[in-house]
């Protein structure tokens, strides 16, 4: 990223005794599509009303486009922020909410008139102007508020869990429709969110938080493949957390395998102590099954059918059950015994770490 148009720089903020955020560094570029992502407590929600000005951090500075933004009001900060709950004025029409934020700036009747036609097209409900919001489904609601939102032209467009009120269905589509709205705009979008999914399926780059505390940032496919911590692994994605004994400086490649007891599963050591415990986080679909060849010998449980792939409960040993997922239109059967292969770079290996 090139100079960032966010700089948030060690931000701590406490409510009495309780630490909602702590030392919090991240910057969001640009035109990026940005999403804040963890459990529900775990600072997001501050994170976000520190950047939109409703919130002081205690500690740590937040600055845009390179200007300090302490002090500055929430409505002078060229920051907009979409609330869950829309927050539309229900006694204006479509278009009167659209308009709102044009007419506070004083905007001309000429130019409210083409942005709001612009963004009524853009959410394509052109012929809506005219519609009181309570005649308005809740996908088109959700539409007419991030209009409003976008409507002056903010550099930096904040959304608290923008499709937390959306049924499953609406949801996908709206992501693809918020998406493209985003790319049309080139506006940053800074989403809250504690649905993994979502923030896999919009977001440019991802910050998970923990407790106040910013465990990894980046891309969806390395926060998903490559995740930094055991959290950030179980969090984000389904898992099997598998324990052992690194085993380091093999002859052969990969160099390294994690002992465990139902048997050696190659690995990327990173920089693991020879001999340490560790725990090797694997994704169902990067386990091989199989009925026969090499690997680690298992009984099938239990399976659900999933669509694409068939969701396995293997037991590999008497107190370990891995989750296997086996490709389309290959059946398995309860008791039957199946062999699981794991590629060397099928997980990311952490040190052990107390759970909490
Ligand atoms: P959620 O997804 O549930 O909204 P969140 O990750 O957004 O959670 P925050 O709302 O930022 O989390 O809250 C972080 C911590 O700070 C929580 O322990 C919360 O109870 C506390 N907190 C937040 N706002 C206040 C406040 N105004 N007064 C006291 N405590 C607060």
């Amino acid at each position: 990223m090139n100079s960032p148009l966010l700089s948030i720089e060690n931000v701590s903020k406490k409510f009495g005794a309780v630490v909602a955020l702590e030392n919090v560094s991240l910057h969001v570029g640009a035109g990026e599509f940005f999403a804040l992502l963890g459990p529900s407590g775990c600072g997001k929600t501050t994170l976000m009303r520190c950047i939109a000005g409703f919130e002081s951090p205690d500690s740590g500075t937040i600055a845009l486009n390179g200007v300090d933004l302490s002090g500055v009001p929430p409505f002078r900060r060229p920051v907009n922020m979409m609330f869950q709950s829309y927050a539309l004025f229900p006694h204006f029409d479509v278009f009167e909410n659209i308009a709102f934020g044009l007419r506070r700036k004083g905007e001309t009747k000429d130019a409210i008139d083409a942005r709001v036609n612009e963004l009524l097209a853009m959410i394509q409900l052109s012929n809506y102007g005219r519609r009181r919001i309570e005649e308005l489904s809740g996908g088109q609601k959700q539409r007419v508020a991030l209009a409003r939102a976008l409507a002056p032209r903010p550099k930096m467009l904040l959304l608290d869990e923008p499709l937390g009120a959306l049924d499953r269905k609406l949801r996908e589509e709206t992501q693809f429709q918020l998406k493209e709205i985003q790319r049309l705009t080139q506006t940053s979008f800074v989403i809250v969110t504690h649905d993994q999914d979502e923030a896999l399926a919009l977001a440019d780059r991802i910050a998970v938080m923990r407790a106040g505390r910013v465990e990894q940032v980046a891309g969806p496919m390395e926060i998903y493949d490559r995740p930094a911590t055991r959290f950030v692994a179980g969090f984000v994605g389904e898992t099997n957390f598998i324990e052992g004994r690194l085993e380091r400086n093999l002859a052969r490649n990969p160099g390294a395998a994690l002992i465990t007891e139902f048997g050696r599963i190659p690995c990327d050591p990173g920089d693991i102590a020879e001999g340490a415990q560790a725990t090797l986080s694997v994704r169902p679909e990067r386990i091989g099954v199989a009925r026969e060849g090499e690997g680690i010998v298992g009984i099938v449980e239990n399976f659900v059918f999933r669509g694409e792939t068939t969701l396995l409960r293997v037991r590999v040993a008497e107190n370990v059950v891995l989750r296997a997922a086996a490709g389309h239109g290959e059946r398995h059967a309860i008791g039957e015994a199946v062999r699981l292969s794991f590629p060397s770079n099928a997980g990311a290996l952490h040190a052990e770490e107390p759970l909490g």
